[in-house]
């Protein structure tokens, strides 16, 4: 649907009279619909540049909304209304209201690329959307995602040995979402690993959960990236004027 039938016909702004009489004429229901004026007020001038600032946004104000990038999305082909280029629309325009309305399905982007390479612009709309869903969870518009505490999960192992352990990141993520650990899926997975992988390889998995090797000389390259991961909480919360420095 064409931008400015979506953005300014939505049913609550559509009004019709059950009875309503015009000059003799019945005009009741479907043939007295009036759509609302709507002024835009809700301008947010600053959100540009501000999901500019965060990693992934930097080059969306290169986007000419040629559409390359919803056409080839591996999201929008199940739900239309996932749509990176009238997002990136809204947040060029400055609509915050309106991107609050899909606020709960940005996160779902899957970070297939497919948009990335069909850009002729080379605006990196995964990029975009990955800094869109940063943007609303720092502005405190939406709760931290799933897919956010995986990553964190995921990022503080490597920071912390340098290595991955998958039983030990997924039972992070099950215990910061409140999930049980034994699920039916896992447990299956489980059993079949079992039957396929050579008991001495499950072992040294097993034993990897509960010893959590590290990576040799690790300690150097853990806090210089703790100190990096430290700086860029900081830049971004001053680019969206959350830190004190920034309130003042
Ligand atoms: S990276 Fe995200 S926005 Fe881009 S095509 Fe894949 S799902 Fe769609
Ligand atoms: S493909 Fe690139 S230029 Fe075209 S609408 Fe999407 S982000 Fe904008």
């Amino acid at each position: 649907m064409p931008i400015h039938e979506k953005s300014l016909i939505r049913p609550e702004n559509l009004v019709t009279h059950e009875h309503l009489e015009l000059d003799g004429v019945d005009v009741s229901g479907h043939w007295s619909t009036f759509i609302n004026s709507r002024a835009v007020t809700d301008y947010n001038e600053a959100m540009q540049e501000e999901i500019a600032a965060l990693p992934g946004g930097e080059f969306i104000h290169r986007c000419w909304q040629c559409g390359s990038c919803t056409n080839a999305c591996t999201v929008n082909a199940i739900n239309p209304d996932f749509n990176p280029r009238y997002w990136i629309y809204l947040i060029r325009m400055g609509m915050q209201d309106e991107l609050l309305r899909d606020k709960d399905i940005i996160w779902q982007c899957v970070s297939c690329n497919k948009c990335t390479y069909a850009c002729p612009r080379d605006v990196n709309p995964e990029g975009v959307m990955k800094a869109t869903s940063h943007w609303l969870e720092l502005k405190g518009f939406t709760e931290k995602k799933p897919s956010m505490v995986f990553d964190e999960a995921f990022s503080e192992q490597v920071f912390a040995t340098g290595k991955i352990e998958d039983g030990l990141v997924l039972r992070q993520f099950f215990k910061r979402m409140g999930l049980p650990l034994f699920q039916d899926w896992l447990v299956a997975l489980v059993r079949g690993l079992l039957m396929k992988l050579p008991v001495s390889l499950m072992m040294k998995l097993g034993l990897a959960t509960i010893f959590r090797p590290r990576t040799r000389n690790w300690a150097a390259a853990s806090q210089a990236i703790d100190e990096y991961v430290a700086e860029r909480h900081a830049a971004d919360a001053r680019a969206l004027k959350l830190d004190a420095q920034g309130a003042e």
